[in-house]
């Protein structure tokens, strides 16, 4: 008897070990990933709100050390329509000097952020620029998709960084002309190959074209899906294909964030053909990519519209 009470008394203190070991290791490993390891003095912490932002920004601080950029969701995120801050968001922020966000309504969780973090430097990158209206009167926030506009938030951005970290003005300046020499070459560059094509009607995923299309004469005859995230409805994706059939639209844009199944159904339907076009809210972390990504977009678009 006593033996196996000794017994069981061992086992429970080496149970108890264990656990305490498995505890203390599940504590080191949740340290969280997307918080940065303290930052050191003088150094700013710019945090982004998503992947837009988070390029445009890293253009404007190339080639200064002593700040740090940090994306605040990750690169799969995509546009922000409905996210609900995360607490490792929070604890992202707490370390932030200065937000950079787009705006126009993109960024839905604001008011959470300017309630927690009163001290926070908060850079709208759409500030003052002329938006456009979705169907339910509300401001339309894909207008980066614009490289006019998308130019004005650079200049936007780098005011505001000028003026919260002026140690490093003269060169959010000159990193912001830089950069907008290169953005107007792919400007004018995507209407020599854009201006000419046949074809201007276009069916898109979501509604993040509307400044795009503005920009390049393009009509947008219908929106596969009003919610981005969620398939449309037996009845949406009805109506969808009788629009495209008595349009004539050949060409349907999925994009690469999105399930294409919709895009796949239409076009069984309708006869038009799938591409993807990119409305650029991931890839790689790349300041270029911006770039890159729209002229991708335009090689596509040439071969749909010609
Ligand atoms: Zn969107």
């Amino acid at each position: 008897m006593r033996r196996w009470q000794r017994n069981t008394r061992l086992l429970l203190i080496s149970l108890l070990f264990c656990s305490l070991t498995l505890l203390l290791a599940g504590c080191e490993s949740q340290a969280p990933t997307s918080v940065p390891q303290g930052k050191s003095e003088g150094q700013t912490t710019i945090v982004t709100s998503f992947y837009p932002m988070y390029i445009l920004t890293q253009n404007l601080c190339s080639g200064i050390d002593d700040v740090q950029i940090i994306n605040m969701t990750p690169p799969q995120t995509g546009c922000l329509h409905d996210y609900q801050l995360t607490p490792d968001d929070m604890k992202t922020l707490e370390q932030a000097d200065i937000f950079v966000i787009n705006g126009a309504g993109m960024e839905s969780f604001m008011d959470k952020v300017i309630a927690q973090q009163k001290d926070l430097t908060i850079i709208e990158a759409s500030r003052g620029l002329a938006l456009l209206k979705d169907e339910h009167g509300e401001d339309n926030p894909h207008v980066w998709l614009s490289i006019e506009l998308y130019e004005k938030q650079v200049e936007n951005v780098a005011r505001g960084l000028a003026k919260a970290d002026p140690g490093h003005a003269e060169k959010y300046q000159a990193n912001a002309q830089a950069y907008k020499v290169q953005l107007e070459e792919l400007r004018l560059r995507m209407h020599q190959e854009l201006d000419g094509v046949e074809e201007k009607k276009i069916a898109t995923f979501h509604e993040a074209f509307p400044y795009f299309a503005q920009e390049f004469d393009l009509h947008i005859v219908t929106v596969i899906s009003r919610e981005p995230g969620s398939e449309p409805s037996a009845e949406e994706l009805a109506a969808t294909v009788k629009t495209i059939k008595n349009t004539g639209v050949k060409a349907l844009f999925a994009e690469p964030q999105y399930s294409t199944r919709a895009a796949q159904t239409i076009a069984r339907e309708t006869g038009a053909r799938v591409y993807i076009l990119d409305p650029i809210v991931s890839g790689p972390d790349d300041k270029n990519a911006y770039i890159q990504l729209m002229e991708k977009n335009m090689q596509t678009l040439k071969e749909a519209l010609q």
